[in-house]
């Protein structure tokens, strides 16, 4: 996002709608402007608020990889790689039908960077190649997949790591017995990266009520708090119960 320069009176007006507090009083204090590094191109100052008094906030073209950090900061713009809106994928909400995640299976989500803070690709990068190291297979759906130079290392190609954004996610799913060992990994990765970092585990319920994901995340020294989602009528389920 730009500023124009001829256009901006300096009112200040648009600076509370940037989650990231990038814009700013330019020197001499006359007119203000966008810290480039900083913006995540969410749109928040150009169209949801239509703050500008002048008119002086403009969207130019922005070409690749810069407009990865619109894909991902702006609920309004589709991906082109899934064509579809925010930050991940359908995960756990249609379960019911996709059978995404059977019984004996962990499905892992790590949310980096929030409204406030942000992130940047190589703050994930730095997470999924310590993950990668288990041998785990990340979820091809969502967006983060294509990024990925390799993702059997978890490396980033190298053109979008300082790409900032709001907030993406890491997806994979890995047998239950093997979350112990990759809840380990992310403890320890989580000291490494300076954004906020949240993590969902997602499990089905097992017959008898319990959900053995919560006290391996217990045990790992996570304090979880479960919630169920479920999708009565949704519609038929497209998979065959193992
Ligand atoms: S597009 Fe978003 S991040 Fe960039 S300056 Fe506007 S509000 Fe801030
Ligand atoms: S609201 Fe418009 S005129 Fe006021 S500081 Fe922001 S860009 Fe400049």
């Amino acid at each position: 996002m730009l500023i124009d320069r001829e256009k901006c009176i300096g009112c200040e007006e648009c600076f509370p709608y940037c989650p990231v507090g990038a814009i700013r009083l330019a020197e001499g204090g006359s007119v203000s402007e966008i810290d480039q590094a900083e913006c995540v191109e969410c749109g928040c100052c150009y169209k949801r608020s239509s703050v500008c008094p002048v008119d002086a906030i403009y969207m130019p073209k922005l070409e690749w990889p810069r407009c990865l950090r619109e894909y991902f900061s702006n609920p309004d713009v589709k991906h082109p790689s899934t064509t579809g809106n925010g930050r991940g994928t359908e995960e756990m909400k249609t379960n019911d039908v996709t059978g995404r995640f059977g019984r004996g299976e962990a499905g892992v989500a790590l949310e980096l960077g929030r409204p406030g803070v942000g992130t940047a690709f190589r703050d994930l990068e730095t997470v999924a190649m310590a993950i990668a190291r288990l041998g785990v297979e990340f979820e091809s759906q969502n967006p983060v997949a294509e990024l990925m130079a390799d993702p059997k290392t978890g490396k980033f190609n190298d053109a979008v790591l300082n790409e900032r954004v709001l907030s993406a996610i890491i997806e994979l799913k890995v047998p239950v017995g093997k979350l112990r060992d990759v809840l380990a990994v992310v403890k320890e990765v989580a000291t490494k990266i300076d954004t906020a970092f949240s993590l969902d585990l997602i499990s089905r319920v097992d017959a008898d009520g319990t959900t053995p994901v919560v006290a391996i995340a217990q045990a790992a020294g996570f304090s979880p708090r479960p919630n169920t989602k479920t999708n009565v009528g949704l519609g038929r389920p497209l998979f065959k119960e193992a």
